[in-house]
């Protein structure tokens, strides 16, 4: 099947091209170059982090955080149970436990009154354009919170920008996110001491000033300069990309037939359109006469207790709200370069559900 309207589509234009140019010409291809640190400045000032790393991809962003809150094996690191897979995966990649907790029907994110007492963690994931209730959460446990903001860029809570509560926030500038390098993360932190040992993991445990003298175990999660370039020239376009999508889902919301549901905000949050994402009883059907018109929509990620590799961690009761939303939601196209017949043409398909 042709997709005509693809779910996601990224918006390029001259200012990336002349960084990423400019990086070519100069030759500056690794991942120590200009772009890397003013691409790192710019997210820092745009969401008040004192600190930012710039690395491959957000996956490995929150694996970077994780090891340097010293997680490991023995710990535990409270998920929500609706979520893309990354941050449970990341959890068990370092070694350390999930504990998959459910969300709440309110705002779709962890559910603050379910966290459970034994845990070494969290990571809150503002899920969809919406933010997790950092103020009730850090209420309910005490326990440091890693902010995964992947899917929030230009979101807020409590007119706070997503990005800057946690210990750590990490970002996803996968080419589907709203701020993009293609791949590419980042990790966030105002601690000196954090941003000290992010920076050291991150570059093979060694520090620019002495070369080769390794003093921890290290990785390479850097970004090169290239994707940095690109970076350089969305972070520019901030404020344009994020009011896209937000007209985008304006427009859907403004053609929603009643017997759908749109996914729910909270009055302390500042909701910043994603993928734009609606429920309908019938789901399943809905997404299919979208394809098969060749609208790229699709279902959401299965409610995590429900793949068999993350069973043993759902141990915190049945999961009604996670299950019934990955059951009922679905995601429909967008991206700053649609226009207001494109989302007709799509709302039109939705009117057969009425
Ligand atoms: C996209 C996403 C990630 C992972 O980002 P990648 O850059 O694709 O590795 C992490 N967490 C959430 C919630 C995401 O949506």
């Amino acid at each position: 099947m042709v997709m005509i309207y693809p779910l996601s589509n990224v918006s390029l234009t001259d200012k990336e091209k002349i960084n990423v140019d400019y990086a070519f010409a100069a030759s500056w291809i690794s991942g120590t170059g200009l772009f890397v640190r003013q691409f790192e400045e710019m997210l820092a000032d745009r969401v008040q982090r004192k600190h930012v790393v710039a690395v491959a991809n957000g996956t490995l962003a929150l694996e970077l955080a994780l090891k340097t809150m010293g997680i490991g094996p023995g710990h535990k690191v409270i998920v929500p149970a609706l979520t893309f897979v990354a941050p449970a995966a990341a959890v068990l990649n370092v070694g350390a436990e999930p504990v998959l907790v459910d969300v709440s029907a309110d705002h779709w994110t962890l559910d603050p009154e379910l966290l459970p007492l034994h845990a070494n963690a969290i990571i809150a994931v503002d899920l969809m354009g919406h933010p997790a209730d950092y103020q009730a959460l850090h209420v309910a446990s005490g326990l440091p919170i890693i902010e995964d903001a992947a899917e929030a860029h230009g979101a807020c809570y409590r007119g706070m920008p997503v990005g800057s509560f946690g210990v750590i926030s990490t970002f996803s500038f996968h080419a589907n996110k709203t701020i993009t390098t293609g791949e590419g993360g980042a990790v966030l932190t105002d601690s000196d001491f954090l941003a000290d040992n992010l920076r050291l993991v991150a570059n093979h445990g060694m520090r620019p000033e002495r070369p080769y003298f390794h003093e921890v175990v290290g990785s390479n999660y850097r970004m090169t300069n290239l994707t940095a370039a690109i970076g350089c020239g969305q972070m520019e376009r901030w404020d344009e990309l994020v009011a896209k999508r937000n007209q985008v889902a304006q427009w859907y919301d403004e053609r929603l037939p009643k017997s759908f549901g749109r996914r729910p905000v909270m009055p302390w949050a500042t909701e910043a359109c994603w993928l734009y994402t609606v429920t309908h009883p019938e789901r399943d059907r809905v997404v299919a006469s979208l394809r098969e018109c060749g609208i790229d929509a699709r279902a959401i990620w299965c409610a995590l207790p429900d793949l068999p590799l993350y069973a043993p961690y759902s141990t915190q009761g049945d999961y009604p709200i996670a299950r019934r939303v990955a059951r009922e939601a679905f995601l429909l196209p967008t991206s700053a370069v649609m226009s207001e017949e494109d989302v007709d043409t799509i709302s039109g398909v939705l009117m057969h559900y009425a």
